[in-house]
C-alpha cells in the first residue's frame, strides 16, 4: 500500500491528537508530559547469518509508559519502519490499553527488514536473534514487556520468541506469558488470530446501533445493509470484512497493493481471498470492476470505509474526496490530523484506531491471563454449566409436559468453551469501551469527535494510575 510521507511525523500526529484532548483536562503540565513521552527507547543493531550472507539488521523496542506493568505491544517486520513510527505505535498502545481497560502500559517493537524477501529459516534466525537482544536488556518478560504480532509477523514468530525466552529461563513457571499471539498448541488462546477483525465488527456494530447518531449521518440504524470498503486484505482487513459480511454488511470494494476491485452488489470475502491465492492478485475478480490505482478505493461511494493497512492513508490531499459517512480505523493511525479536520467539517464519523482495533490486545490480555493461570478457559465450569442447564430443561419439561428435541437440548445445555468465553469477553469489552467514549463525547459540546473523547478517556485513566502510584499529587 503506498504510504506517503507527510510534513508532520506519525508520532507528532499522535501527540497533536493527545494535546487536543489534554486541553479539556486540568492536570499539571508535568503529568501530561510524563504520559505523552516514551519512557524508554531501545534501538540496536545485530548481525545475522542469512541465506543472503552476513547481514546487520536494525531493531527497536519502545516502552512508552510504565504506569502499568507489563508493557504490551506487537513487533513489526517491515523494511519501511523507522524509530518515529515505532514510538507512535508504542504510544497508541498505551492509549489503546487504557481505553479498553486492559491493565498494561504500551510498547512496540520492530525489525527493519522485509520478511517476504527471506527464507523461513532466515526469519526464524532473525526472530530468535532479536529476542536475545530483548532478553539481554530486560525488554521482554511476563511482568516486564510482552510482545505480540503486528504487521509482518504472526503466530509462528511468537512461538519462536516463546521458545527462545524459555531456553534462557529454564524452569521459569510463567515463561509462556512472555509473548502473546502464540499458536493454540503452544500456549495461545483460541480466537486471538481473528480478534482484531472481530473487535472491529463489534465496535462498528455498536456504533451503528445508535439510531440518533446514524440519523445525524443520514444513515439508518444497524450494520446490516451498510456498504463497506476495506483497504487491506491481511489478517485485520480480512477478518473485519468477513465478520461485517456475516453481520449483514455488503462489502463493495477491497484495496490491496496491486489495485482495487469494486462491485456495488457486494463481494464474497472468501471468494476474493481464494481468487487472490490462485491468481496472485485481487484484480480481475469475476463480476467486479478493477480500479487502476489502489488509493481510488478510499474515495468510492460507500457508508463505511475501513482502512486496515498502514498509517497515513487518509490525508489532507484525498480526504476532501472521501465519500464514506463512517471511517472505521482498523489500522493504527490511518487518518492524519489535517485529514480529520476536513472529515469533521464534512460530518464524517471517525471511529478511532485506539478503540476500534483494540480487540487484538484485549484477547492478548486473555492469553496472558491463561498463561499465568495455567488453565484453559472453560475447563472448570463447562460441565457444571451443562448439567445445570440440563436440570432446568428437565424441570421445564416436567411442568409443561412437553419435551425438547435432541438438537434443541444440545444447543440449550451447552457449557461455554474457551472460544465462547473469549468472544464474549471481547464483545463486552468493545461495547463497553464504545459507550464510555460516546458518553464523554456527549458530556461536553466542546469535545469535537470520538478520537478526542477516546484520548480524554485514556488520559484520565492513566493520570489516575500515576496519582495512585503516588508519583504525582
Ligand atoms: N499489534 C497489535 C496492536 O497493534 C496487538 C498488540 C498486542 O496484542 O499486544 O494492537
Amino acid at each position: 500500500m503506498p504510504n506517503t510521507k507527510h510534513a508532520i511525523s506519525f508520532f507528532e500526529n499522535v501527540n497533536r491528537n493527545f494535546d487536543r484532548a489534554a486541553q479539556f483536562t486540568s492536570y499539571p503540565q508535568g503529568l501530561l508530559e510524563q504520559i505523552k513521552g516514551c519512557n524508554s527507547v531501545y534501538s540496536f543493531q545485530f548481525p545475522v547469518r542469512t541465506s543472503k550472507g552476513l547481514q546487520v539488521l536494525r531493531g527497536w523496542r519502545v516502552e512508552h509508559s510504565y504506569h502499568k506493568l507489563p508493557v504490551k505491544g506487537g513487533i513489526r517486520y517491515s523494511a519501511m519502519v523507522d524509530e518515529d513510527e515505532v514510538k507512535a505505535l508504542a504510544a497508541l498502545m498505551t492509549y489503546k490499553c487504557a481505553v479498553v481497560d486492559v491493565p498494561f502500559g504500551g510498547a512496540k517493537g520492530a525489525i527493519k527488514f522485509n520478511p517476504k524477501e527471506y527464507t523461513e529459516t532466515d526469519v526464524e534466525v532473525i526472530t530468535r536473534r532479536y529476542t536475545t537482544e530483548l532478553i539481554r536488556k530486560n525488554y521482554i518478560g511476563p511482568g516486564v514487556d510482552v510482545p505480540a504480532p503486528d504487521y509482518g509477523s504472526g503466530s509462528r514468530e511468537m512461538a519462536w520468541i516463546a521458545d527462545t525466552y524459555s531456553t534462557f529461563y529454564p524452569g521459569k513457571i510463567d515463561a509462556l506469558a512472555c509473548v502473546t499471539g502464540k499458536p493454540v498448541a503452544e500456549g495461545g488462546v483460541r480466537g486471538r488470530t481473528e480478534a482484531t477483525g472481530r473487535g472491529i465488527f463489534y465496535g462498528l456494530q455498536e456504533a451503528c446501533d445508535n439510531a440518533e447518531d446514524m440519523k445525524k449521518l443520514g444513515l439508518t440504524r444497524g450494520l446490516s445493509g451498510k456498504r463497506v470498503v476495506v483497504q487491506g486484505l491481511g489478517n485485520v482487513g480480512y477478518h473485519a470484512a468477513k465478520f461485517c459480511q456475516e453481520g449483514g454488511a455488503v462489502i463493495v470494494a477491497f484495496a490491496e497493493y496491486e489495485g482495487a476491485i469494486y462491485d456495488p452488489k457486494g463481494l464474497d470475502v472468501d471468494a476474493v481471498v481464494k481468487h487472490r491465492k490462485e491468481t496472485g492478485s485481487i484484480l480481475r475478480f469475476p463480476g467486479a470492476k478493477d480500479l487502476g490505482h489502489s488509493l481510488e478505493a478510499l474515495e468510492l461511494d460507500c457508508d463505511i470505509l475501513i482502512p486496515a493497512a498502514l498509517e497515513e492513508q487518509i490525508t489532507e490531499e484525498n480526504s476532501p474526496r472521501v465519500k464514506a459517512k463512517i471511517i472505521g480505523e482498523g489500522a493504527n493511525g490511518p487518518t492524519t490530523v489535517g485529514a480529520e479536520e476536513i472529515l469533521l467539517k464534512k460530518n464524517v464519523m471517525v471511529v478511532p484506531d485506539m478503540f476500534l482495533n483494540a480487540g487484538g490486545v484485549t484477547v492478548s490480555y486473555f492469553e496472558w491471563l491463561k498463561n499465568l493461570s495455567h488453565v484453559r478457559f472453560g475447563r472448570m465450569d463447562k460441565r457444571f454449566e451443562h448439567s445445570a442447564f440440563d436440570k432446568i430443561l428437565h424441570a421445564v419439561e416436567q411442568t409443561t409436559g412437553k419435551s425438547f428435541t435432541e438438537t434443541e437440548r444440545t444447543a440449550i445445555t451447552k457449557g461455554a468453551d474457551e472460544i465462547d468465553l473469549v468472544n464474549s469477553g471481547l464483545e463486552e469489552t468493545m461495547t463497553g469501551a464504545y459507550n464510555q467514549i460516546r458518553e464523554i463525547l456527549k458530556s461536553d459540546t466542546r469535545i469535537p469527535d470520538l478520537r478526542t473523547a477516546a484520548f480524554l478517556n485514556a488520559i484520565n485513566k492513566i493520570a489516575t494510575a500515576y496519582m495512585e502510584l503516588g508519583i504525582f499529587p
